[in-house]
């Protein structure tokens, strides 16, 4: 490289990530900055689904849901370690959508394109079923199951970054851009550190705006340039409850409102419900679950769980906003989840991106390349479409091999605990194996955090993965905040503060 890049992409969410990841596959030199932590901003606070969007087949978004439900098995077999397979309960609610409408659009939803591996649609007596028991018996007597898939959101950001720099992108985190100047051939981005105020400049060719809900915020006062494309920002909340039943499958419940909530079985032992749909204008950074929507998502469960969920039961909360492309919908809910990507070539290239759902960022990847397709080498325009072939780091195993990962794990360090075990295999695939290395007993892993936390988890996470803080361990590379108690955490953030010193020093 000749001291110029030739991208920069603002922001460290699953579409900044996911788009230096395929350019840095195509052999360009790439930069990405994040103000705060990799998915510090929405891309940690999905309801973590790789979906089609049954709901949005009611909007006619059927681009949008045919690229979702083929991208399902693609994203799975990349990454089998953070993405599987579940299926939907979804009751036949009288009063409500009638059975021929959910049929028909379960129907589609089954054909549109790319389901090789999940299972289709069937019918269910939820009289017999097991998961008509934790339901209002007599009430909810029939419904239908079909599949998508789950995915740990914030993971999925950190290994397309960890991707991304191992085929030699540049990532800096806690790193903001506070201004970009323009030439005719020529990005000059001037950054600021986060953890000491230092400033830095750096030139590339092309610049990518994939700053969330910040897009507009970064158009305006980071480049300078007004913008004819209008995100529009929608909160949406979520609650974590302890497990409200036993089987392993989700439910997709309607409301009077018109919207769906999801029930779905939360690392392990609890349920996750959400979600809302809420327009908002206040700092993204700042977004919490309000009193309003964690009555709302109580009432919602209440009405199809046989036992009500109340709001003491609740044990965590988290929000995010979702950066739509307005496209002028009356309500949040009908806002098109579908991404808008504008380019600006009056200079050297400016691309901006609006909206864009995690089950599709992979797609917007590729099609923000394709756009960029005449600024690009001709090396790098060929190398079209090799995203979705080269696993993820960690998941080079087959797409049904989960269970056998983690018997080879097991056999290999019989002194690991089974549930450890099985959460180093979830969360690292086979880079579980750097983490345990030729350890011979627990003690050989050294300090416990707690939950099974250990010492070398957390400097192969500081190491790999950014890590910096508490925070980035217990809510994003892990969701072990729910297991650990404030102490715990702090005893955590006070041992990588140390560490971070010692590497600086
Ligand atoms: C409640 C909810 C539920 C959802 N559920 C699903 C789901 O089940 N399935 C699904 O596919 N999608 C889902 N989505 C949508 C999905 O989460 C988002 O569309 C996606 O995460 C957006 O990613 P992003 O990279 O564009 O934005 P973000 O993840 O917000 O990333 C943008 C990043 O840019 C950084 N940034 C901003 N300004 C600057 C700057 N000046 N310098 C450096 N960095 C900067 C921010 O810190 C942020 O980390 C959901 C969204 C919400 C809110």
């Amino acid at each position: 490289m000749d001291g110029t890049y030739d991208l920069a992409v603002i922001g460290g969410g699953i579409n900044g990530c996911g788009i230096a990841r395929d350019a840095a596959g195509r052999g360009l030199s790439v930069y990405l900055c994040e103000q705060g932590d990799l998915a510090s901003g929405t891309s940690s606070a999905a309801t973590k689904l790789i979906h089609g969007g049954l709901r949005y087949l009611e909007y006619y978004e059927f681009r949008l849901v045919r690229e979702a439900l083929m991208e399902r098995e693609v994203l799975w077999r990349m990454a089998p370690h953070i993405i599987w397979p579940l299926r939907f309960v979804l009751p036949y609610h009288k009063g409500l959508r009638p059975a021929w409408m959910l049929r028909l659009g379960l129907f589609l939803y089954d054909h549109l394109g790319g389901r090789k591996l999940l299972p289709p649609t069937r019918t269910l007596d939820l009289t017999r079923d097991a998961a008509g028991k934790p339901l209002k018996g007599g009430v909810y007597q029939r419904g239908f199951e079909y599949s998508d898939c789950w995915v740990e959101d914030a993971r999925l950001v950190a290994l397309n970054a960890r991707d991304a720099q191992d085929r030699g992108a540049t990532i800096r985190t806690r790193t903001k851009a506070v201004a970009a100047e323009r030439s005719a051939d020529a990005w000059q981005i001037t950054t600021e550190d986060r953890r000491n105020g230092r400033r830095e400049t750096v030139r590339a060719r092309i610049l990518v705006n994939a700053a969330g809900p910040w897009v507009a915020d970064v158009l305006a006062s980071t480049v300078g340039r007004n913008t004819s494309a209008a995100v529009r920002l929608v909160q949406g909340s979520h609650i974590v409850v302890p497990r409200l039943y036993d089987h392993d499958r989700c439910y997709i419940f309607q409301n009077a409102d018109n919207r769906v909530i999801f029930a779905i079985p939360y690392e392990s032992d609890f349920t996750l419900i959400g979600t809302t749909d809420l327009d908002y204008d206040g700092d993204p950074s700042k977004v919490r679950a309000s009193k309003e929507e964690i009555d709302y998502l109580c009432a919602a469960a209440s009405e199809y769980f046989a036992k009500a969920v109340e709001p003491k039961d609740v044990v965590w909360t988290y929000s995010g906003v979702r950066p739509l492309y307005d496209d002028g919908a009356s309500a949040a809910q009908a806002a098109t989840r579908d991404y808008v990507l504008e380019l600006d070539e009056s200079g050297a290239p400016l691309l901006s991106v609006f909206g864009g759902k995690i089950t599709t960022y992979r797609r917007l990847a590729l099609h923000a390349l394709e756009k960029l397709a005449r600024h690009l080498s001709s090396e790098a325009r060929a190398k079209h479409d090799w995203s979705g072939k080269a696993p993820l780091p960690g998941g080079d195993f087959p797409v049904q091999g989960f269970e056998a990962l983690v018997a080879d794990l097991q056999r290999d360090y019989p002194w690991l605990e089974a549930a450890q075990c099985r959460r180093l295999a979830r969360a690292y695939g086979t880079r579980a194996r750097r983490i345990l290395a030729s350890a011979k007993d627990k003690a050989a892993l050294g300090r416990d955090f707690g939950a099974g936390l250990s010492e070398a988890e957390v400097l192969y996470l500081m190491r790999e993965e950014w890590a910096e803080e508490a925070t980035d361990i217990v809510w994003r590379r892990s969701k072990l905040g729910l297991r650990l108690n404030r102490a715990e955490i702090e005893v955590l953030d006070g041992f990588m503060a140390k560490r971070a010193l010692e590497r600086l020093s």
